[in-house]
């Protein structure tokens, strides 16, 4: 349904996007995820046809964003990262405004701007100031307008910055209900978001894309790094020897310790960490050999996280931060 081809992005010397590929299908709730800076808002803003790109196409149901604007941009909603709101208008001025400049009219304005409404519960507050709402009933309005013109897709740029938890629930909660009868892609710098919302999830890190899938699946990613790290009683020999009878240890690395005891750090591939454990457990008490410490590491969708966007220091720390990650 969207299919970004070598998507770059340069600002002068600086590229933002660098050769982006990737395709989105219909009805599912996709989240691009990156940290700050990492080019989310410009892909989003290409995507939309907001922003030229300087390589590469947009193409939406096979319309193209730069040659067949019209036909294409039909199709999406986009509430940007700084939503386009009147202060001093009304949310039913403004919806009325949004409408007409996307070519509705009439009764059939007004039946979109009642059905719009009530999707994002905002019926009670039509004739207030924008500027006396909140800012989770502005975010509100903001998706409302993006909802005009019953388009296919809704692409939302990072819509729960700057809300109060509860603003933020009740957010996402509308976000849900809206990927069940659109496609809807939201950008977030928040991991444990896109975990809550998605199905499928893009990692961008430094305008490239770093990883696509679903998000049960990258933590499979980081599988390969769940570990067990024990100190066994027995010899580097004795030990080659035990691992390979357990047959989901792929790796593993011995050293002998100044205390004649070893250690040794294993690789597991697999998910279920403590099975293995105690299969290392039951092994070694058969050779009569014993493990006097043990303990394990899962990986999570922040440890994936971390591991691909390695390197971008253009903003990884202070995302992690604000996301609720400690950072040393
Ligand atoms: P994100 O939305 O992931 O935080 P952006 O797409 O806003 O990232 O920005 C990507 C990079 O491009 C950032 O380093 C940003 O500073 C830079 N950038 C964005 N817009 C401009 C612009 N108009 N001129 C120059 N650099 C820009
Ligand atoms: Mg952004």
């Amino acid at each position: 349904m969207i299919a970004v081809e070598h998507l770059t992005k340069c600002y002068g010397d600086f590229i933002a996007v660098s050769d982006l590929s990737f395709e989105i299908d219909e009805g599912h709730v996709y989240g691009f995820l990156g940290p700050n800076g990492a080019g989310k808002s410009t892909t989003m803003n290409i995507m939309t046809g907001c922003l030229s790109a300087t390589e590469g196409h947009v193409r939406i149901n096979g319309y193209d964003i730069f040659e067949e604007p019209k036909q294409a941009k039909r199709k999406i909603g986009y509430l940007p990262e700084q939503p386009p709101l009147y202060m001093n208008e009304t949310p039913a001025e403004y919806l009325k405004f949004v409408g007409e400049a996307k070519g509705l009219k009439g009764l059939e304005l007004k039946k979109q701007i009642e059905d719009v409404a009530g999707q994002t519960k905002i019926d009670h507050v039509m004739d207030r100031l924008i500027s006396n709402l909140s800012k989770g009933y502005r975010q509100r309005v903001g998706i409302a307008q993006a909802l005009l013109g019953s388009p296919q897709v809704i692409i939302l740029d990072e819509p729960t910055v700057g809300l109060d938890p509860i603003q933020i629930i009740e957010i996402r909660d509308l976000i849900r209900q809206l990927g069940e009868d659109h496609t809807v892609i939201l950008s977030s710098h928040i991991l444990s978001e896109v975990q809550a919302i998605c199905e499928k999830v893009l990692i961008i890190s430094q305008g490239k894309l770093v990883a696509f899938d679903k998000p049960e699946n990258l933590e499979k990613l980081l599988l390969a790094s769940n570990g067990i790290t024990f100190t066994a009683e027995a010899s580097k020999e004795e030990i080659d020897a035990i691992l390979p009878e357990i047959s989901r240890i792929t790796e593993w690395d011995v050293k002998t310790q100044e205390d004649g005891l070893t250690a040794v750090s294993v690789r597991t591939g697999s998910e279920n960490v403590k099975e293995i454990s105690r299969e290392l457990f039951f092994a070694f008490a058969d050779k009569k050999k014993a493990i006097l410490e043990m303990s394990s590491k899962k990986a999570n969708l922040e440890d994936v996280f971390i591991e691909l966007t390695e390197g971008d220091d253009r903003a990884v720390s202070d995302s992690l931060e604000e996301s609720g990650v400690d950072v040393e």
